[in-house]
């Protein structure tokens, strides 16, 4: 599983391939891959979202 965040709102969703709409904002937005895959936040298997990409928010 992939930890996605959307690039609009913000909203992250656990999915394999990012939806095509964002079900927050129901934008079609971009969606980050916000995983962690580093061991500080438990490793990519955790389920983890990486801190320095979930801190980033464009409004
Ligand atoms: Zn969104």
């Amino acid at each position: 599983m992939t930890v996605w965040k959307c690039s609009e709102c913000g909203h992250t969703i656990q999915e394999a391939v990012p939806p095509e709409t964002c079900p927050s904002c129901r934008q079609k937005c971009e969606f980050v891959d916000a995983s962690c895959y580093t061991p500080d936040c438990g490793g990519p298997d955790s389920g983890n979202i990486n801190p320095d990409i979930a801190k980033e928010h464009k409004k």
